[in-house]
């Protein structure tokens, strides 16, 4: 039994041999091996990954775009890397990949529950300009940016408009450019956040709640969309409100509603027709905001 093994043994080791001294005669692969000052008897074991290696290395030689690296593991490079009397291979980042994780560093300051990944995205340098409804929003956004970043304080807006006139993007584009300034904010889709919590109940519910209310800018997108009940409004939105507004935090909102379609929506609940504590809540948005339009065409394709 013992010399069967012996032989395959014997075998595999002139198979790995042949395949190194074959690997040899091509001159990128012996410059590279010269370099990793190491025994042809070590070498010869990872013939294989040193040619990936190299074959990653000419890659990055003729990087077309880190969007369209070939590599295996993008904006990476296979490297060989000397470790005791072995080798190491290791995906090593490339400049490229580091300047982009660089250049999204400020992200880390933005949450978003459930918003689509453009919204994310949006830039402040991109918006579009092309009608003169939003100019009264830049304009703000201005505004709002130099007197925050001064004294951490201002108003937030109420940006009531109709469906897919850009309202969402626009207040992400804000909070993208604060982020940029180490400043933090949540976009929240607000229907689903109390989905959400709703569904968090006896677990990390007062994580959630605590940390809408206390961030230091928030958007609650899409007020009006949910269905009011009263848990949501008066357990809810009061308190997270109520908060905000004692701690001067500025809190944004976008919806399809104007506020006082939106006092009407909020007195709704099963509960019948409440009309003071719609108007409370409204109250209170009044009191965090500086009110906006946006109607426009719908931008969604
Ligand atoms: P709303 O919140 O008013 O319903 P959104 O903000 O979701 O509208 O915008 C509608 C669509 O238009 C989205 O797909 C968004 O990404 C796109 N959009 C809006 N403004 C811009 C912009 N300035 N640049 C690029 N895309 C935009
Ligand atoms: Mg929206």
């Amino acid at each position: 039994m013992k010399k069967i093994n012996t032989i395959v043994k014997v075998s595999n080791i002139n198979k790995l041999k042949s395949y190194y001294v074959e690997a040899l005669k091509d001159e990128e692969f012996k410059k590279y091996t010269d370099n990793i000052d190491l025994s042809d008897e070590v070498l010869m074991k990872y013939t294989s990954n040193i040619e990936d290696a190299i074959k990653e290395e000419r890659n990055c030689k003729n990087c077309p775009s880190l969007k369209e690296c070939p590599n295996t593991l993008k904006g990476h490079c296979l490297k060989a890397i000397k470790e005791g009397n072995g080798l190491n291979f290791s995906y090593v980042p490339c400049d490229k990949f580091i300047k982009e994780q660089n250049s999204y560093a400020y992200k880390k300051n933005i949450t978003c529950f459930d918003l689509p990944k453009e919204i994310s995205n949006a830039n402040f340098n991109d918006l579009y300009r092309d009608d003169s409804k939003r100019v009264p929003i830049i304009k703000y956004f201005k505004e709002f940016i130099d007197t925050y970043t001064e004294n951490k304080t201002g108003k937030g807006l109420y940006l009531s408009g109709s469906f897919g006139s850009g309202k969402t993007y626009l207040i992400a584009a804000l909070f993208n450019e604060l982020a940029k300034k180490d400043i933090s904010s949540a976009l929240v889709y607000y229907p689903e956040l109390l989905r959400s919590l709703k569904s968090s109940f006896g677990s990390d519910y007062e994580e959630k709640f605590e940390f809408i209310k206390t961030v230091p800018l928030l958007l609650l997108d899409d007020i009006g969309a949910e269905n009011t009940t009263a848990w949501s409004r008066d357990e809810v939105l009061g308190p997270i409100l109520q908060y905000r507004m004692e701690e001067e935090l500025p809190t944004f909102f976008t919806s399809n509603l104007t506020l006082k379609e939106l006092e009407s929506a909020l007195s709704m609940t099963s509960n019948g027709i409440e009309k003071v504590k719609a108007k409370r809540i409204v109250e209170r948005i009044k009191q965090l905001t500086v009110s906006l339009e946006l109607i426009s065409k719908n931008r969604r394709n």
